[in-house]
């Protein structure tokens, strides 16, 4: 069994079809799937998304790309959404540097604050880092305490260093299979109690479906090209980045 970690199941092709993305997904042995917000709204409807299903489960919060949209009392509003019984994370949250869709300033802010507020509720972060190793890094060791996961994980080993030092744990996705990624020699030196695999989809598609609409399917691919960097079987991979899923996000 599978959990993709990181999906946004609210985009119409995935959520029009989405008894057909979830069978697709059990085929290849991918059973629990947290469907990830990246604002107020798209938080809600991960949850009303969870709420009718079982094997899903939500994350309310705001990405640094919608920052600069961020409603003022927007974090009184994530935190209504927390009590959710199907709510099982903060985020996404973060930092990118490559788009800058937001201001850097106001991306650093709402990323300080979501880490506040999760720490208060002793609920684990989604982060994401694109071209902001540096800054990342610096914000969590002063607000973090450890609790979450560097999602979509694209930078160098020093970078997963520090993340594994502080105690996050690194989740791969599609990138990891891209021909000339250096991200398998990284991934080969994250100890496997500290790895867990995602789609990121409708993004990322992996191998052989790179450039096509991505779905959870296919988090199986990231978990096969992982158990071949680290030359152990897919069982291992998928018991493995299961139980360290299971652990951070506390799923039944
Ligand atoms: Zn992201
Ligand atoms: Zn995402």
């Amino acid at each position: 069994m599978l959990i993709d970690t990181h999906c946004h199941l609210y985009y119409e092709d995935l959520k029009n079809d989405i008894g057909g993305v979830l069978s697709r997904a059990n085929e290849l042995g991918v059973t629990q799937f947290i469907c990830v917000g990246t604002n107020i709204v798209d938080s809600k409807e991960c949850i009303s998304i969870a709420e009718k299903n079982d094997k899903i489960f939500a994350s309310a919060g705001v990405h640094p790309h919608d920052a600069k949209d961020a409603p003022e009392d927007y974090l009184d509003q994530i935190l209504d959404l927390m009590p959710f019984d199907k709510v099982v994370a903060c985020g996404e949250m973060g930092l990118d540097f490559f788009r800058n869709h937001s201001e850097p300033e106001d991306q650093e802010r709402i990323f300080i604050e979501q880490i506040e507020l999760a720490k208060t509720l002793k609920k684990p972060i989604i982060f994401h880092n694109r071209d902001a190793d540096e800054a990342t890094i610096r914000v969590l060791k002063k607000y973090g305490d450890g609790n979450g996961v560097a999602h979509c994980f694209s930078s160098d080993m020093e970078t997963a260093d520090a993340f594994l030092e502080m105690g996050y744990y690194i989740s791969f996705s599609g990138n990891l299979t891209f021909k000339n990624s250096q991200l398998p020699k990284v991934a080969k030196e994250i100890p496997l109690n500290r790895v867990m695999v995602e789609t990121d989809s409708p993004y990322l598609s992996p191998v052989p479906f790179r450039g096509k609409p991505n779905e959870p399917a296919r988090s199986r691919f990231v978990a096969e090209k992982l158990a071949e960097i680290h030359d152990v079987s897919f069982e291992e991979i998928a018991n493995r980045t299961t139980e360290n899923a299971v652990k951070l996000f506390q799923l039944p």
